[in-house]
């Protein structure tokens, strides 16, 4: 048993090319970690961004990180919050939420970040939607190099961050051999965002997602010569998940009605203060 290495698909999002690490068909989840989109580098302006207008979620917490650039989010909890690197924005979306994200009206330059979705346990998927931004987040030493501890537990920091389930995720700057201890219960992905990075024998570059099981203690990485990694870990989900569009569920008819009320505008995912148009698909082919 190894690394399993999964290759990333593409997409446009506004003028922003995504590297969709998660999900996969061969690797859905990691965890509780289900969604992994790595933005950019794209030139924002201060009116062209990221440019993704009103949509809904249920059922999942999202999580931006950003590398390069800033980022305005707005939610229909009435949160406006400004993004930069180092910061963590963590949106739970329980029952339902909708939100965007757009372009700051000041700031011009790369705009480059991940965004992450974990699933919510049946114990809170149906809960209260609730938004944190944390400014500054725990850094762990490394030798070689240093981590951001986004969410949950790594060496011994645990972030300040809502976690649902035993969940962890942390960005490693490495620039030489690192040895990461790591929970053996846990499932673990890696996201290289910059350069590369050597482990359990394979060379991981951006646009791959290396899957390793539960039961190492450590994980070694080398990188080639420096890297920006995320390492995101969990307890496999124990519940099955269904994906569709931006809902995290357990079944068709539960996508069906999410999308039936988003496309009703009926107040379950309330409503955002943007300019931009709230983003419309088709029902799902089953309804
Ligand atoms: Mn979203």
């Amino acid at each position: 048993m190894g690394i399993e290495i999964t290759e990333s698909s593409q997409a446009q999002v506004g003028i922003v090319t995504v590297r969709r690490a998660l999900p996969r068909r061969q690797r859905r989840t990691v965890g509780a970690w289900c969604f992994a989109d790595h933005l950019g580098p794209a030139e924002a302006t201060p009116t062209r961004g990221l440019d993704v207008g009103p949509h809904p979620h249920c059922g999942l917490q999202t999580v931006t990180w950003l590398t390069q650039g800033e980022v305005l989010h707005h939610d229909s909890l009435g949160t406006e919050q400004l993004i930069a690197p180092g910061q963590l924005n963590l949106m739970t979306a329980g029952r339902g939420v909708s939100h965007s994200e757009e372009a700051t009206g000041s700031y011009a330059g790369p705009v480059e970040g991940i965004q992450l979705w974990m699933a919510q346990p049946a114990a809170t998927r149906d809960g209260e939607p609730a938004f944190e931004h944390h400014a500054a987040l725990p850094e762990v030493d490394l030798a070689g190099g240093r981590a951001s501890v986004l969410v949950g537990t790594l060496a011994g920091t645990t972030s300040p961050a809502r976690i649902d389930s035993p969940t962890m995720g942390a960005e490693l700057r490495i620039d030489g051999p690192a040895t990461v201890p790591v929970d053996p219960a846990f499932e673990h992905g890696l996201i290289v965002l910059d350069g590369a990075v050597e482990v359990d024998g394979a060379v991981l570059t951006p646009g791959h997602l290396g899957y390793l099981a539960p039961g190492p203690a450590e994980l070694v990485l080398a990188p080639e010569p420096s890297a920006r990694v995320m390492l995101l870990g969990g307890l496999p989900f124990p519940e099955p998940i269904v994906m569709w569009w931006n809902y995290v569920i357990r079944d068709r008819a539960e996508a069906t009605a999410a999308h039936r009320a988003w496309l009703a505008d009926d107040g379950r995912f309330g409503t955002v203060g943007s300019a931009l148009e709230r983003v419309v698909v088709d029902l799902p082919p089953w309804a």
